[in-house]
C-alpha cells in the first residue's frame, strides 16, 4: 500500500534499524522504545491488522513466529520476553500495517489493559 509507513520501510523508501529479513518477514527496531529491547516484526505483504488473517496470507504469520524466537535469541533475551499485536480501535493500533512487538531486557508490568 503506497501509504503506508511500514510498507515504506520495508521498501527502503523510509530508513530503519533493521534486525532480521528474509522473504516473508521483515523486524526492525520501535522508533520509541518502550523496553531496551523493542522489536517490530512484519510481514513482507500489507495485511491492515490480526483482524485481516486469514488462509491465504496466514503462511506469513507462521514465518513471523518462526522468526521471533531467532529475534529474541541474537537480541539476548534469554530470560524471556512479550509478543504483542495491537489490533484495531479497542486495540489502540497505530499504524494499520500487522506488526508484532517484542519486547524484553527488563521485567515487564503485568497489567496488559
Ligand atoms: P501500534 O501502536 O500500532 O501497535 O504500534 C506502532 C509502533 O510503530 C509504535 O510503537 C511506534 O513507535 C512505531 N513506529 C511508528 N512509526 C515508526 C517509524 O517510522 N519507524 C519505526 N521504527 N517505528 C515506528
Ligand atoms: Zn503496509
Amino acid at each position: 500500500m503506497s501509504d503506508c509507513i511500514f510498507c515504506k520501510i520495508i521498501g527502503g523508501q523510509i530508513p530503519s534499524s533493521k534486525v532480521f529479513e528474509d522473504e516473508m518477514v521483515y523486524a526492525f527496531r520501535d522508533i520509541e522504545p518502550m523496553a531496551p529491547v523493542h522489536v517490530l516484526v512484519v510481514p513482507k505483504v500489507h495485511i491492515p491488522s490480526a483482524d485481516g488473517v486469514n488462509t491465504e496470507n496466514s503462511a506469513y504469520v507462521a514465518r513471523i513466529f518462526e522468526a521471533i524466537p531467532q529475534i529474541a535469541a541474537a537480541e539476548g533475551l534469554t530470560n524471556g520476553y512479550r509478543v504483542i499485536t495491537n489490533c484495531g480501535e479497542d486495540g489502540c493500533q497505530t499504524v494499520k500495517h500487522l506488526h508484532f512487538h517484542i519486547l524484553g531486557g527488563k521485567k515487564l508490568p503485568e497489567t496488559m489493559a
